[in-house]
């Protein structure tokens, strides 16, 4: 009996859930990693607002501006801002870098509703705004729930004015206003794709006309006029802005447990913070660790601040001159001898959906960090397949370090499907291989995470810089 037991523990996969058999230490430094993971997310809603706070960590922890560096030797630990939007940073290890580097790339920005240029109208006596979601959202999801207003106006002349709204308790908020249930009647028969269209996803901003009767839009000109009162904007600078609305929620410990969180922007700020830490302490390194936190993620990786600009190459570069190996083709060189994670969620199981999920395949909460091989649709479509030399290199790093992971696959065949910035990196010519968080509720303005996972990820993601 006992026999039998320990041959199929020593041949079985079978995927216990992490928490069985932590010690209160461990326990400790997962609550307390989470503990500053919420902290983080709570002040980084936006793509502009992570980069603040991640280049802010970075200072903090010694690392410099790359332009300020001449030359770059082991141990330097420096940053690129690229446009206030996406960053990448590296610590230079003592081999050469056309032996190629060990990177990890997320993404910081998330969905959300954006506005429209020419967003402000009144409409019996309501001043609302016309919106643009951004991303892959289920519209009806981000109606009457708190919104908050983050972003900026530019000026012709240059001038930026920022704009937080509805995160401080003494703040006003925002919502979109949905339906009441008794008149529903025929939105209710509508497929719930459709349950709230995109142009009626319009934000409330003020109901309070200015004191003049005699005024037309008298409601509106009194939100123009609180605007300018606070921020010296006219109604045209919405033309030259990038306000966003995200959901105005703390992320909190959700269950009476406490063992997982709920909050916005975990898509992809739970991999981003845990591939900033893992970068932020690393010392006398053999390969060059490269940190990527890229924007533009979620519309389809394009334009210069996402991963299918050319930026991050010029960084790459500028890291090849400070060390004084450039040459011909010196970049493809050392991208041809890299190895980098796509830091990105995938879905984690969830039970009450459970027909959509191939069970012996999917990412559970509390097994750890993911191993994703291949995404895609249908047949492998469009996928950005790891090798099996890659995967089991990944699991080395991973059995080594004591980290806990799981082998996944976000679909059942022929049900929906994505892909990552793996694609991306993988035409860069580096090894690529993707392994992030599992999420439930994945691009809700409350999505939830394992603090368990999240850990995993943290120390997966520090022992893969490591590698040698
Ligand atoms: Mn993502
Ligand atoms: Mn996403």
């Amino acid at each position: 009996m006992e026999e039998t037991k320990y041959l199929k523990e020593k041949l079985f996969n079978d995927k216990k859930n992490g928490w069985f058999r932590m010690t209160d230490e461990m326990s400790d430094k997962i609550m307390q990693y989470a503990e500053e993971y919420m902290y983080f997310i709570n002040r980084s809603k936006t793509e502009k607002e992570a980069f603040n706070s991640v280049k802010d960590i970075l200072i903090k922890n010694g690392f410099v501006d790359i332009a300020e560096k001449e030359e770059l030797v082991p141990g330097d630990k420096v940053f690129f801002g690229n446009r206030n939007r996406s960053i990448y940073m590296a610590v230079i290890g003592s081999e050469p870098l056309l032996n190629g580097v060990r990177a990890i790339g997320a993404h910081i920005d998330s969905p959300r509703i954006d506005l429209k240029q020419n967003p402000l109208y009144e409409e019996n006596e309501f001043a609302m705004l016309k919106t643009q979601y951004y991303g892959g959202i289920k519209k009806y999801q981000w109606t009457n729930i708190p919104l908050a207003m983050h972003g900026i106006f530019v000026k012709p002349t240059g001038e930026k004015i920022n704009v937080v709204i509805g995160e401080d308790e003494e703040d006003p908020v925002f919502t979109i206003s949905d339906l009441l249930p008794h008149l529903a009647q025929d939105q209710l028969a509508r497929k719930l794709s459709e349950g709230v269209k995109g142009e009626e996803l319009n934000i409330l901003v003020g109901s309070r006309p200015y004191d003049d009767e005699s005024i037309t839009e008298a409601v509106k000109l009194n939100v123009l006029k609180l605007l300018n009162d606070k921020y010296g904007i006219t109604e045209i600078d919405f033309t030259s802005s990038e306000i966003e609305f995200v959901p105005a929620l703390k992320a909190r410990s959700i269950g009476l447990d406490s063992s997982m969180v709920g909050g916005y922007g975990q898509d992809d700020r739970s991999c981003s913070y845990a591939a900033l830490r893992g970068i932020l302490n690393l010392s006398e390194l053999k390969k060059t660790a490269v940190c990527i936190l890229t924007d533009k993620e979620e519309i389809g990786f394009m334009g210069n601040t996402g991963m299918e600009s050319r930026t991050f190459d010029f960084f790459m570069a500028e890291l090849l001159n400070k060390t004084n190996s450039n040459k011909p083709n010196a970049l493809e060189e050392m991208y041809s001898k890299s190895k980098v994670i796509s830091a990105d969620v995938d879905a984690a199981y969830d039970p009450t959906y459970a027909s959509v999920f191939e069970k012996r395949n999917s990412a559970f909460m509390g097994k750890g960090v993911t191993i994703v091989k291949f995404g895609g649709v249908k047949g492998k479509a469009n996928a950005s397949e790891a090798s099996c030399e890659m995967v089991a290199e990944l699991r080395d790093v991973y059995d080594k370090a004591g980290v806990k992971y799981q082998s996944s696959q976000l679909h059942k065949v022929d049900q929906g499907g994505g892909g990552t910035i793996a694609m991306v990196l993988a035409n860069k010519g580096m090894d690529v291989i993707d392994s992030g968080i599992p999420i439930l509720g994945m691009h809700s303005p409350y999505e939830i995470s394992s603090k368990y996972d999240l850990y995993q990820a943290f120390i997966g993601y520090e022992a893969f810089y490591k590698y040698e």
